[in-house]
């Protein structure tokens, strides 16, 4: 199913850096248009330009290649990380109606992504807190409406955040078992496919063989 949220996100939100190059506006979202390369980001286009450009070491257009290719497979985790993060927060800005969100929610989730907040076993990446967070939705909002009901309501966004936080931390073991469980689904799923697939070719070249052998029969009856 489609996740109409995800489409408006990906159209509204964008994480952009400066190409180290033309310096212009690189919109990370565009994968594949982006180098990063020793900490700073270069069009796709700039980066080759700029290889080309140089007087010293000239590399070969199969070697600029190659430097690319090496860079994508050792950084583009870091740029998912980077996007994941931004749209993260655009989120938080928008459902807790914070413009611009202060230091320390930025401190609290730098401590939840790298693992160091009190409590935390390992770190939760920022795609993980997202996906829960959206889950749970519902939940937080029912949460909130029982403490309104008596007259404990926390109207303040900043105040509400670190409040649905803490009540997300607590189910975070539940929400891993559960993200296991679905990896699992899909990988059984996955095994079924591949083995009803191999079903299907074992039963056609029964068939066939079955098939010839009876014509043989036939025509030797003739
Ligand atoms: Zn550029």
């Amino acid at each position: 199913m489609i996740d109409v949220m995800e489409i408006v996100m990906s159209i509204e939100v964008k994480t952009t850096r400066k190409c180290s190059y033309c310096k212009d506006k690189i919109i990370l979202e565009t994968g594949n248009f982006v180098i990063y390369k020793d900490n700073v980001y270069y069009h796709y286009d700039c980066f080759i330009s700029f290889m080309n450009s140089k007087k010293r070491n000239k590399l070969s257009q199969d070697e600029i290649m190659d430097m690319i290719k090496e860079s994508k497979e050792k950084n583009s985790d870091k740029v998912k990380y980077i996007i994941d993060k931004n749209h993260f927060e655009r989120y938080l800005q928008r459902r807790y109606d914070i413009p611009c969100l202060p230091k320390s929610i930025y401190t609290r989730l730098e401590q939840i992504f790298n693992g160091t907040y009190k409590n935390l076993s390992e770190p939760i990446s920022p795609s993980d807190l997202f996906d829960m967070w959206k889950r749970k939705e519902d939940y937080l909002e029912k949460t909130n409406q029982w403490k309104i009901d008596k007259g404990e309501g926390i109207s303040d966004g900043i105040a509400r955040f670190f409040y649905d936080l803490a009540i997300l931390l607590t189910k975070l073991d539940s929400y891993k078992k559960w993200k296991m469980s679905q990896e699992i689904n899909v990988r059984t799923k996955q095994n079924i496919i591949e083995e009803n697939k191999s079903k299907i070719d074992y039963t056609k070249m029964y068939n066939n063989n079955k098939e010839k052998i009876n014509i043989e029969n036939i025509l030797e009856e003739i």
